[in-house]
């Protein structure tokens, strides 16, 4: 028993749900459509061309800075390469991040309705956080922001909430912060809210984080990326060559690089989501849910009569799966991902079945 004693106990991470099969996945904040057709241009000619024979480019340690994706990033972002960091997921973007920036004795400060990786990987780093409670509309009070903290950390769109926040917010916490660092997670960035991305050059402790798993649909290939300052951007880098340096695969850097030079395909895509979002939107109003306006690829709503955990489990017997959490201030809420518009409106009607049938 005593080597227990030594160990290092976390808490981890529950990621939705992934069931096998023909079901309706609305739970996870995947995309519905395929990945740029470039992606499977690319991989087809790595196949031929590039790992076969002992030329193989998978017979060599892949470059640690992931140039060709940096160099892709900084042309359709505008931003210089060494503002760019790019990493397996947001969520190693995150992580490192934390671990990197979030290095005080005093707390870091996050929202009580968020990404629940956030507590994880403070509590894993043995950083000390303090959570602020979100207004009742979920929108954040920005004084709670402005007290002594090691570092911050805010998504904007916020998740499950979907609600953005004004630029002019995240500037005033910024500069009520000089001696701390600012993430501002933009997972969800692309489906419509502002970007906080054009001011890295005006605030030095800002660090915007987006990833390729949402909008470009490609949470199976894992790419993250942070921008920032260059100096922000050296540390990030620091800390990730002293943990491992070959992080991002080969194949994964080809791939995601033809994806993200496909800007058109990206652009056409995500329209098409919001499209089918405001659609959605409507229809849930008309069957009696209530929700915040959002800007993100899902809807975080709760119904008037009908309780989200009944919804949740009559939807899961219908093979449509969409995200609850039994947690405190949102047990009456399903945040759920937009799918096609079929899929949306196989939903819409289970949802119409559900209600009416509950007594
Ligand atoms: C999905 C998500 C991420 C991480 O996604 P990756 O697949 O690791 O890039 C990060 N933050 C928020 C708020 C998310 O919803």
């Amino acid at each position: 028993m005593s080597w227990e004693n030594n160990v290092r106990k976390v808490v981890p991470y529950v990621a939705g749900e992934q069931p096998e099969g023909k079901v309706i996945k609305l739970n996870t904040n995947e995309f519905p459509y395929a990945p740029s057709p470039m992606v499977a241009t690319r991989i087809y000619d790595l196949a031929e061309n590039e790992i076969k024979d002992e030329t193989s480019m998978l017979r060599k340690y892949p470059n640690t800075n992931s140039d060709n994706l940096v160099n892709a990033l900084s042309e359709v972002y505008n931003v210089d390469r060494d503002k760019i960091f790019v990493g397996v997921g947001s969520d190693d973007v995150l992580a490192l991040s934390f671990l990197t920036f979030f290095n005080s004795d005093k707390p870091v400060l996050f929202p009580d309705i968020t990404y629940s990786f956030y507590d994880v990987w403070a509590s894993l780093f043995k950083i000390p956080f303090e959570i602020q409670p979100l207004k009742d509309d979920f929108t954040i009070n920005k004084e709670d922001y402005f007290k002594t903290n090691g570092g911050i950390i805010i998504p904007n769109p916020n998740a499950p909430t979907g609600i953005m926040e004004s630029r002019e917010m995240f500037e005033e916490i910024l500069k009520k912060n000089p001696d701390s660092v600012v993430i501002v997670d933009e997972a969800y960035v692309d489906f419509g809210a502002d970007s906080m991305l054009p001011l890295i050059d005006k605030y030095d402790n800002l660090l915007v984080v987006q990833t390729f798993s949402k909008s470009r649909a490609l949470a199976g290939l894992r790419i993250g990326v942070a921008f920032g300052n260059t100096k922000l951007i050296s540390f990030l880098k620091d800390v990730k060559y002293s943990f491992n340096s070959y992080t991002i695969n080969y194949p994964a850097i080809e791939i995601a690089t033809a994806a993200c030079r496909d800007t058109d395909y990206w652009k056409e895509t995500v329209a098409k989501v919001i499209k089918t979002r405001e659609w959605t939107k409507t229809k849930l109003k008309e069957l009696g849910f209530e929700f915040a306006d959002s800007k993100a690829n899902f809807i975080f709503a709760s119904h008037k009569t009908v309780p989200a955990e009944h919804i949740f489990t009559a939807l899961k017997e219908k093979d449509i799966y969409v995200r609850f959490w039994n947690k405190a201030r949102i047990s009456n809420h399903l945040r759920i991902t937009i799918g096609t518009d079929a899929e949306m409106e196989e939903l819409i009607k289970s949802l119409k079945e559900i209600i009416e049938n509950y007594a």
